[in-house]
């Protein structure tokens, strides 16, 4: 079998070594039109402020060693240019020499990855105005990053652009943020990205959402941006964070089908609409594990374990991709935040019936030091409670919670399997009742009727007529402290005293700092015939979402 590998990183890599695991006698040839192979560019943006400050540590392979362990006949600096299907070939440049030659195959796995998107607009081959993707682009942002200037600034608040911010920060320059969203972070839900977008205004970053760039100009030396609210910055660097799109040309040249994204459609074995041609990673169109829609996830994970699985295939195995479900975190001025499964928008997008729940535990117990708060969304079927999706955003334990309910979704468990959860636990780790399971208690209790629910945003659309009495039941101190218009304090200890005061005929709407006591409110109340539901979440949740609403 000769088998040939377009892209020698993620998947490409990953394809090649498990490719000879499978075969000792194959002919495998590996392209990779860059200088490297294997390299970490998860790793790029952290050598920028020097966090990782040996550039050899994100090389994490060579030519040399996968020839000398794998036998794999590695040919970087070599570009394919062209696939032959009827000859069974492809055309390859060798960019040192310029030499082009043809390079026959039974088996063809591509692996080309995504490329960083650049919008046409005037001005956006100006000198200082980078894309990142490889370790010499990183190596270009961080000779001008260091050259003494003073701002920088960030264009798409997307993860690769907010890594290179706070590395950017870490440098001591000045920076903004332009993103045409109303948030950061597209495939969170906005109110998630809360705490982000403060920390951002809290280390000094100018966030301009809602907002995009029109046109880069020459502003005396620096960098103008005219933006579309009619704003102008004038920066000394501009990295762009757009967004990337797969990297289809080869494949629609030799007539493969795309999809809508430009993706390249492979079945579950990932094969192409060529049987003989397989892709991974960047390049192609997967689909959503959750919806099942076609989408477009540019992840490192799931390029891997694509890479793994196409060898599998092309070696008489018959493996199945499951889809990507879209698990991603990021970590940004010490907070984390992390979604796995569908978002609340995507749910929505597909007219799904769904409920959701806020939790906002601890990461482990109060009384051990150092517990920090997080806060924890999931998103589940109205009626079998199967998890959908899941979004948390804090410190410490946050990915935890995040890889938990990722193998739960993949699992296709429910929030009545969180409630019987058995997760590790001493003080310093979690909880006896992990917020995995509180959140399967509180959605549990809503799929049970036992605690009857209501978001922040739902009620605060309810027409100011219909609005049911809002009752914060938290205590007086805390209630002064800040509320939500229109609310009435009568804390939780002194409610079933106070019952006269509460109307019979309507409904009542009950909240208090997190929703815990919201929930012993709502059960005290419903138990004396009120009719009353409970915000998830409570005045924290009303925070999160006070600046989207
Ligand atoms: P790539 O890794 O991009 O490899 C494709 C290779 O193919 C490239 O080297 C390219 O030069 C080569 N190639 C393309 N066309 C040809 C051709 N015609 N001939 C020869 N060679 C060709 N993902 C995460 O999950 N977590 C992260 O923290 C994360 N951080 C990231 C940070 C940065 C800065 C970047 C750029 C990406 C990050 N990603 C992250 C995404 C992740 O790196 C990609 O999902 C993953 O690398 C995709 O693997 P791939 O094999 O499809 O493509």
């Amino acid at each position: 079998m000769k088998l040939l590998i377009v892209g020698g990183v993620a998947g490409g890599a990953s394809a090649a070594t498990r490719a000879r695991r499978l075969s000792e006698s194959s002919n495998i040839i590996l392209f990779e039109r860059g200088p490297d192979i294997s390299y970490a560019n998860c790793g790029l943006p952290y050598f920028l402020s020097g966090t990782i400050s040996q550039r050899e540590k994100l090389l994490v392979s060579s030519k040399e060693a996968f020839k000398a362990r794998f036998n794999i006949d590695v040919r970087i600096l070599t570009r394919i240019d062209k696939i032959d299907r009827q000859k069974r070939c492809v055309v390859a440049t060798d960019l040192t020499s310029g030499v082009s030659y043809e390079e026959t195959f039974d088996r063809l796995l591509l692996s080309p990855g995504a490329e960083p998107f650049k919008p046409n607009l005037p001005g956006i081959d100006g000198k200082q105005i980078y894309t990142l993707r490889t370790l010499d682009d990183i190596d270009r942002i961080k000779l001008a990053a260091m050259s003494g200037i003073k701002s920088a600034t960030i264009v798409g608040g997307g993860f690769i652009g907010l890594e290179l911010l706070e590395n950017l920060i870490q440098l001591g320059l000045n920076a903004d943020v332009v993103e045409h969203k109303a948030q950061l972070l597209p495939p969170f839900d906005p109110e998630m990205t809360t705490p982000i977008g403060e920390a951002l205004a809290s280390n000094g970053v100018r966030l301009h959402l809602n907002d995009s760039v029109e046109e880069f100009f020459d502003a005396k030396g620096r960098i103008g941006l005219r933006l579309k609210s009619g704003n102008e910055l004038a920066t000394e660097l501009v990295i762009l964070g757009v967004g990337v799109k797969p990297e289809s040309k080869l494949a629609v040249e030799a007539g493969l089908e795309v999809g809508l994204r430009g993706g390249i459609k492979v079945n579950k074995q990932l094969q192409t609409s060529d049987s003989e041609i397989y892709a991974v990673g960047d390049a192609i169109e997967v689909e959503d594990f959750v919806t099942g829609s076609p989408s477009h996830i540019p992840l490192a994970g799931p390029a891997n374990r694509q890479g793994r699985i196409a060898a599998n295939n092309i070696f008489g195995r018959n493996e199945t991709y499951r889809g990507t479900q879209g698990t991603a975190i990021l970590g940004i001025f010490n907070k984390t935040i992390a979604t796995t499964g569908a978002s609340e928008k995507a749910l929505k997008r597909v007219n799904y019936k769904y409920r959701k729940v806020y939790v906002h535990p601890l990461d482990h117990a109060g009384y051990y030091p150092g517990a920090e708060q997080m806060t924890l969304k999931i998103l589940f079927d109205e009626i079998s409670g199967k998890l959908l999706g899941a979004q948390a955003v804090g410190g410490a334990g946050v990915d935890k919670r995040i890889d938990i309910l990722s193998i739960a979704i993949q699992g296709g468990l429910s929030v009545y399997d969180l409630e019987q959860s058995e997760l590790c636990y001493a003080p310093q780790f979690g909880s006896a009742k992990d917020p995995i399971n509180m959140a399967g208690f509180v959605a549990g209790g809503l799929l049970r009727g036992d605690h009857p629910q209501i978001s922040v945003e739902s009620y605060l659309a309810v027409t100011t007529e219909d609005k049911p009495m809002l009752l914060d039941v938290r205590t007086e101190k805390e209630f002064a402290q800040g509320s939500i218009p229109g609310a009435t304090n009568i804390p939780l200890d002194d409610l079933r005293s106070r019952l006269g005061e509460l109307p019979r005929e309507t409904p009542i709407t009950v909240y208090c700092q997190v929703g815990q006591r919201g929930y012993f409110a709502t059960r005290i109340l419903l138990q004396n015939g009120f009719q009353v539901n409970n915000i998830s979440g409570g005045y924290k949740s009303y925070l999160l979402w006070r600046s989207h609403i």
